[in-house]
């Protein structure tokens, strides 16, 4: 079966694409256009029939992503059931698998089955868990049979080459992204180039196959403020733009992933670097955090520069929880770090005037302003946190709330 963006190509408009062109409000003609340019993917493996689909790229709303999964402390595949639940309930458009402990099939198998949106993994983490070394041949069966399994989206770290290690040293941090890693010591140790790279035309052949959408991932993405913007990121980004290239003439979708840590004047630059080197590939940024110090709070600095970042281009953000840096994330950080993206993605969907979003604030404005109290949360981003918040206020009168009672502006301004 040919794949979302070679039907685009041959000008067939897909359910897929009439789906996206519903919940986007643009015509499907328009969609599939984008789609056949590779401004817009739409993340759904052929074998997952039940899956929503959803379209990313700058031209639409900005989406998110939540990462779950189990590590090798805490293989329970419950409490990442649960978190799916939350991530979905709260909004998110996506969810990673990062499993790393217990039986990786098995709890990817029940992911797959449980999230109607597109479900992506980092293939080399299963490597890690299957190998201390690498070996491509593994690595290939692996992404086979986790693209014979229904996983929508890979990160596949193609782009970090052995003449981008010296780079590193230059780093505060070096490598913080755990597959840009393995692969360095890989290519440190056997002084071969990357085999990603090497192989990617058999990794497009298994991902046009399937309907995989790649996402290039940024082995070399900053790990730290100082290492923003430095000579290894733009150097593999420029690798990410070829292979993102040759993934669509392949008839493979694909979007780029991007920093990581970047100080707020760097954004806009960041993101123009990105049009220079891969045009309009969709770009799936981590965060990206304005600052190393909020530690506890990486989902707020998250959210500050993925708003940004959304603004000047970025189509994906991939949430940060309040546990980044410090632990593996509980259901309500979860909840937290997608609430913190959507704010964040809504915010630059506004700024940009994407279809519908004034309208709802000005919704929950006249809301707002005729104390229509149900209507306000039905409106809110998080209308859980809204109803919670409201009727926790202890003396809370009649409409008004309890910040100013019956100094309320409004019901003064009602009544005059
Ligand atoms: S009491 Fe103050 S804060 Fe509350 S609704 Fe009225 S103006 Fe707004």
């Amino acid at each position: 079966m040919a794949t979302q963006l070679e039907r685009a190509v041959r000008n067939e408009i897909t359910p897929e694409m009439q789906a996206v062109a519903q919940d986007e409000q643009f015509a499907p003609e328009q969609i599939r256009e984008w789609v056949a340019e590779g401004t817009v993917v739409i993340p759904k493996n052929i074998h997952r029939q039940s899956c929503d689909a959803v379209g990313i790229g700058e031209t639409l709303s900005t989406k998110i992503n939540a990462n779950i999964g189990t590590s090798q402390k805490h293989p329970e595949i419950e409490n990442e059931i649960e978190k799916l639940r939350v991530a979905l309930d709260s909004g998110s458009d996506a969810v990673m698998d990062l499993s790393t402990g217990g039986d990786l099939t098995s709890i990817r198998n029940t992911i797959l089955n449980m999230s109607p949106k597109p479900v992506g993994t980092v293939p080399i983490y299963e490597m890690m868990v299957r190998s201390k070394t690498f070996d491509i041949n593994l690595y290939l069966d692996i992404i086979r049979q986790q693209a014979e399994q229904g996983v929508d989206f890979f990160t596949i770290h193609a782009g970090i080459r052995k003449n981008h290690i010296p780079l590193i040293e230059k780093r505060l941090m070096g490598v913080v992204s755990r597959g840009g890693a393995y692969l360095v010591q890989y290519m440190r140790r056997s002084g071969n180039d990357n085999p990603l790279y090497e192989r990617y035309d058999d990794i497009l052949a298994i991902c046009r196959e399937h309907d995989v959408t790649i996402s290039l991932g940024d082995g070399l993405r900053p790990g730290c403020i100082n290492d923003a913007t430095d000579e290894a990121q733009i150097e593999e980004l420029k690798v990410l733009g070829q292979l993102a290239q040759r993934s669509r003439d392949a008839g493979v979708q694909v979007m780029i992933e991007g920093p990581g840590h970047v100080p707020l004047h760097q954004i806009q630059q960041n993101m123009e670097l990105k049009k220079q080197y891969a045009g309009t590939t969709p770009f799936y940024v981590l965060g990206p955090l304005v600052t190393d110090l909020a530690v506890g709070y990486d989902h707020i600095s998250g959210a500050i520069g993925g708003t940004l970042a959304a603004y000047y281009g970025a189509s994906f953000l991939c949430y940060l929880t309040p546990r980044e840096h410090l632990g593996l994330p509980d259901l309500e950080d979860v909840r937290e770090g997608v609430i913190a993206s959507r704010i964040a993605a809504h915010a630059a969907d506004l700024a940009r005037g994407k279809p519908g979003t004034l309208e709802r604030n000005n919704a929950l404005s006249r809301a707002r302003l005729a104390f229509d109290w149900e209507r306000q949360f039905e409106l809110a981003l998080d209308p859980e946190k809204a109803r919670e918040r409201r009727e926790s206020a202890t003396d809370k009168e009649g409409d008004v709330c309890s910040m100013c009672g019956e100094f309320c502006s409004m019901k003064v301004s009602h009544e005059s």
